[in-house]
């Protein structure tokens, strides 16, 4: 499946390489000039992996990672910080800051791509292509192709990406908002019972073979999939 990347780079034709490189990997790439443009973009859809500049014009990455990590919405992105610096202790600063990883320039593309893949399949399997298996479901992002119990079943585009979520993160409450933010990569602008709708849509493709039960509403929550019934307090 495709991968959204917010690059924050200011030097545009570092900028136009990193975009190059990540768009000939099979990612989307959004980019920024700055942390101010950066947050302006992240208000508006979470990408999948923000790969952040150390050095920019007034608030530098490092500032931008912190404040990342301690706001609720943007805590679980993945961020691989860029550096000209090879210095020990800013791979420090960087790594105790919260990011998951640090590529230095100038960077090789086959090793940021390599890296970017060991981030995503760490912090972000939902974003990977790695097929998921949990309770008779069997679903790989590459094929685009679903199973339960071996029997094909026919997923919508949105569904697919919703059910891939769910199968890699289960038994986990997600709200529809969490939903909207990952799945949809949208919490503005699409509103939240479309979450409902989708929700519906994939527990009936689910029905014939008793999988729906998996798709769990938990009251004033959200929904979770489980593949433990446990007591049936909230599901519906
Ligand atoms: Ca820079």
């Amino acid at each position: 499946m495709s991968t959204t990347i917010l690059v924050v780079e200011d030097e545009p034709a570092i900028q136009q390489l990193l975009s190059a490189t990540l768009t000939r990997a099979g990612h989307d790439v959004i980019r920024a000039d700055d942390g101010e443009h950066a947050m302006r973009l992240l208000n508006e859809a979470l990408p999948d992996l923000v790969l952040l500049d150390w050095m920019l014009p007034g608030r530098s990455g490092i500032d931008i990672a912190r404040r990342l990590r301690t706001e609720e919405r943007t805590r679980a992105i993945p961020i691989i910080m860029l550096t000209a610096r090879g210095d020990e202790q800013d791979k420090v600063s960087g790594l105790e800051v919260g990011a998951d990883d640090y590529v230095t320039k100038p960077f090789s593309p086959r090793e940021l791509i390599a890296r970017i893949k060991a981030v995503l399949r760490r912090r972000a399997p939902h974003a990977t292509d790695d097929p998921v298996e949990l309770g008779g479901l069997r679903l790989d992002p590459a094929t685009h192709r679903v199973t339960a119990d071996d029997q094909p079943l026919g997923l919508g585009p949105t569904e697919f990406r919703l059910l891939c979520f769910l199968m890699h993160n289960p038994e986990r409450v997600h709200s529809r908002a969490q939903l909207l933010d990952r799945v949809w990569g949208d919490h503005v602008f699409v509103e939240e019972r479309t979450v409902d709708v989708h929700i519906r849509r994939l527990r009936s493709a689910l029905e014939a073979s008793g999988h729906d039960r998996l798709i769990q509403t938990v009251r004033g929550a959200g929904y979770r999939l489980s593949v433990d019934p446990g007591p049936q307090r909230g599901v519906g």
